[in-house]
């Protein structure tokens, strides 16, 4: 007889899995632990949801910075039309909790590459992504090297599709796999004076619900298996084709240099948020740290820092991520010359930089900053944002870290 003491809702969640934990490999506990970003809310980022959903992962972060519109509710099994016009975010954040009540969802309404810090990548497990334009996972690929998490990647078009895992460290990456014409797409998205030429254009492609099912599918199926220590598609490519439902694996080539093979060697995690440290007091730290007050601190990613006008030499201070500024803004307003964007990597101790705080320079909360000198390299990690941006997901990774 089993003891009389136990829990309904244990005894729920035990029913709940019961047929999962059949698999002889199967370990419901590290699937309820693990810590999942999905990056994209779309088409294909609602079936990974819904698997996870079913699957029982209750600690989720999803990022994705559109609103629904009808023509998506074809595809997403999470939105409902009543929805039209809400968040993606947030409305597949209800939906996943009102599939699995114990689960927390935290949604971002934001633009990953401009408004995403590498903490958050830190934070997750494993990264899912279902994007529909190579600069995000380009971004991603990076992200996810320099924190060293692994990423799943899927990618639909008509009724074909392709999914395929990455692990830093173990190269080829997505970078690797990117041949001449992904790089003239890339480019033709950022002028070159990095104003962002035109709308975002992307995001058009013809997919079905079958295909995204079929991609998601295996993208969590990866996921689980990543999480059990199983074989999984590292580096490699599952293509599926749909009108002859032929299916095949790719491998895929080195490319000796990429650069997205980097990994920051020594992340730490310091208590203060990014409104609490200028420029000054966080070099300051790294120059005790690292012994030397030759430090240079790297951002995560270049900032527009000013636009100087050619003809009238006026500035305009940006401090904004690259990539927000439009092509038409980049004018001067007294002349129309079209204005030299100049951009910000980092900080080596300018005195008209020093006082300015972490939060005011473009980049987004619970980032890293890399203080360098030489070969020598340190990593901070500012854990004051994490409530920010992890909300009720916070507290549990930040008492993790704690000594
Ligand atoms: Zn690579
Ligand atoms: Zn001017």
């Amino acid at each position: 007889m089993p003891p009389p003491t136990i829990r309904v809702d244990a005894a729920q969640e035990e029913d709940r899995y019961s047929r999962l934990r059949l698999i002889p490999w199967w370990d419901q506990e590290k699937i309820r632990a693990a810590k999942v970003l999905v990056i994209g809310a779309g088409a294909l980022g609602n079936e990974i949801l819904k698997n996870l959903a079913l699957l029982g992962f209750h600690n989720i972060v999803v990022v994705d910075l559109d609103h629904i519109e009808t023509s998506n509710l074809s595809r997403a099994i999470l939105f409902r039309a009543s929805d039209v016009g809400r968040s993606k975010a947030d409305t597949v954040a209800t939906a996943y909790e009102a599939l699995l009540p114990e689960a927390t969802v935290r949604p971002l309404t934001a633009n990953v590459m401009q408004d995403c810090g590498l903490g958050l990548f830190a934070w997750a497990d494993l990264i899912l992504a279902g994007l529909d334009n190579r600069e995000a996972r380009l971004w991603i690929n990076r992200c996810a090297w320099k924190v060293n998490r692994p990423w799943i990647d899927g990618a639909i078009e008509g009724i074909n599709g392709v999914a395929r895992a990455f692990l830093p460290g173990h190269a080829p990456c997505y970078e690797c796999t990117l041949g001449a014409t992904d790089w003239a797409i890339l480019d033709r998205r950022m002028s070159c004076n990095l104003l962002l030429h035109e709308a975002h254009t992307e995001g058009r492609v013809p997919t079905t619900p079958t295909i995204s099912s079929i991609i998601g599918g295996i993208q969590v199926q990866e996921a689980v298996k990543l999480l059990h220590g199983m074989p999984t598609l590292a580096s490699k490519g599952y293509i599926f084709e749909g009108l002859h439902h032929t299916s095949y694996v790719v491998n895929y080539t080195e490319n000796p240099d990429c650069l997205s093979h980097y990994i920051l060697e020594n992340v730490v995690q310091i208590p203060e948020s990014s409104s609490a440290l200028t420029l000054e007091q966080l070099r300051s730290r790294a120059s005790a740290d690292l012994g030397t007050d030759e430090v240079v601190l790297e951002f995560s990613r270049d900032i527009i820092h000013k636009l100087v006008c050619p003809t009238c030499r006026e500035e305009e201070a940006c401090f904004v991520p690259v990539g927000a500024i439009r092509y038409d803004r980049g004018r001067c307003p007294r002349d129309g010359a079209m204005r030299v964007v100049k951009t910000l990597s980092g900080y080596r101790g300018e005195p008209e930089l020093a006082a300015r705080r972490l939060d005011q320079l473009g980049l987004p909360l619970f980032d890293i900053f890399t203080a360098r000198y030489g070969d020598a390299e340190i990593s901070y990690s500012l854990a004051g944002d994490a409530p920010a941006v992890l909300g009720p997901l916070a507290a549990p990774s930040l008492s993790e870290v704690a000594p």
